[in-house]
């Protein structure tokens, strides 16, 4: 394989909208009727909602179909173990299933057949090829083998034909190790666990930038990802280029990923059909507005997904991009629906905060919301943020940049605490920052 060409799928990559559009119905129709006809689940849900397969004549006509969500994925397991009816082949030909833990402590199991998996593996090989990842690169996956989606994605560049490292979630110091030892090139971790494992090892003295060989690293998992501040500080402190790629354990690893243009997150379009939708009005948002990701799997025949609400908020762009891909793109991940807050009515993100802290070079970056509700029952949100200096003459100026910035952005004020270096925890893999300490936090 020659490790020059541009694409790894060139005519599917760089189709017509057009193109994309009419695969997208020919997969949607199929997939549907499979639905339908193997799952017991399925075909109870839509000849209860009065919908079948052969009604849909137009991508629109998915808005027919019911939404499912991770609460009924979770209930026809208990219901039906131990995947649940929503499977739509038999055992025998179940290969592979990852599991995400979740908060409730009942995994959700997500099964694939052999030709799910492989289906994947060819994507995932696809989308590395997209982010510049070549065979003769040394490729060091540090995600979590076990039951995690994730995990299996280090295949995807197998396929590619790179040489990979299956480190996985090993302690920093003796991941460094690897890292040193093996020369890896490029590597797979969270946005956060990146800045982490930098900062750790600039601290014991490692200059990443001479002694280590990392060029690309590839983030999942964390909106910090796709937040351009948040990417810079990463590659300034790596002198590597990082790429977000975003997945669901209950679809696949890598849903979208970034090329090399890095605008944007290009949609595995050909697997997946991607709705954005006000999360009240359940209306299609337009692009480059925000609203709550809808994903319906359009292969994956062992579960198929339809219409499965993400509850991740995200913005979209279908512009061309300068790769000469032609999927749609996602602009952003802002967060979890769960992770919204709503301080006196206007909505705001901890990934809002999140690239105001990156930008002020002045702040290490790390950050923590807290909302509490005042006598008065309003509502009042303190940022807390880090100084890089020990002196704390210009804390007044820091607080007030950053204030106005915040209203600037968000429409929403904020009490500002400036505090000294390494007071705020450090995030190693999904980082926490939000303390709500108000009462009734969704009523
Ligand atoms: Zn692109």
């Amino acid at each position: 394989m020659t490790t020059d060409r541009q694409y790894w799928a060139e005519k599917l990559e760089t189709q017509s909208r057009a193109e994309w559009r009419a695969l997208k119905l020919d997969l949607l129709q199929k997939h549907l009727q499979h639905a339908y006809q193997q799952s017991p689940f399925y075909k109870r849900s839509f000849d209860e909602t009065g919908v079948h397969p052969a009604q849909v004549k137009t991508l629109d006509d998915i808005r027919r179909f019911p939404f499912i969500d991770k609460k009924i994925m979770r209930d026809r397991q208990i219901a039906v173990p131990p995947f649940g009816d929503l499977v739509a082949v038999p055992e025998r030909d179940i290969v592979y299933i990852s599991a995400s833990s979740g908060s409730t402590g009942v995994p959700t199991a997500s099964p694939f057949t052999t030709q799910d998996f492989d289906a994947w593996m060819d994507y995932e090989a696809r989308q590395f090829w997209s982010s510049g990842l070549r065979p003769n690169d040394r490729y060091c996956h540090s995600l979590n083998f076990s039951l995690f989606i994730g995990g299996p994605c280090v295949l995807g560049a197998q396929k590619l034909g790179a040489l990979c490292i299956h480190a996985g979630t090993v302690p920093s110091d003796r991941l460094l190790t690897i890292i040193r030892q093996f020369q890896a090139t490029a590597i797979w971790t969270t946005p956060s666990y990146a800045w982490y494992l930098g900062e750790t090892a600039t601290k014991e003295g490692v200059d990443l930038k001479k002694d280590l060989n990392i060029k690309r690293i590839f983030v999942a998992g964390e909106p910090g990802g796709s937040i351009p501040e948040t990417r810079q500080r990463i590659e300034g402190l790596w002198g590597a280029s990082v790429y977000d790629y975003y997945g669901l354990s209950d679809i696949f690893g890598s849903c979208a990923g970034m090329c090399e243009e890095k605008h944007g997150l290009h949609w595995a379009e050909d697997h997946i059909l991607v709705e954005v939708l006000n999360p009240e009005t359940q209306e299609p948002v337009r692009e480059g507005e925000r609203g709550e990701l809808v994903l319906t799997t359009l292969k994956k025949s062992a579960r198929p997904l339809i219409r499965f609400r993400t509850g991740d908020i995200v913005s979209f762009t279908e512009a061309p991009c300068a790769c000469g891909r032609t999927s749609q793109r996602m602009l952003g991940t802002h967060g979890r629906l769960d992770d919204m807050l709503i301080i006196k009515g206007v909505n705001i993100f901890p990934s809002d905060v999140e690239a105001i802290a990156r930008k002020d070079h002045a702040l290490t970056g790390e950050y923590r919301l807290i909302v509490e509700r005042d006598e008065s029952h309003l509502d009042r949100l303190t940022i807390e943020v880090e100084r890089v200096s020990t002196d704390p003459a210009a804390d007044a100026e820091l607080a007030r940049r950053f204030s106005a910035h915040l209203k600037g952005v968000t429409g929403v004020s904020a009490k500002v605490t400036i505090l000294p270096p390494d007071t705020l925890p450090r995030a190693t893999h999904k980082a926490k920052r939000i303390e709500d300490r108000r009462q009734h936090l969704w009523s």
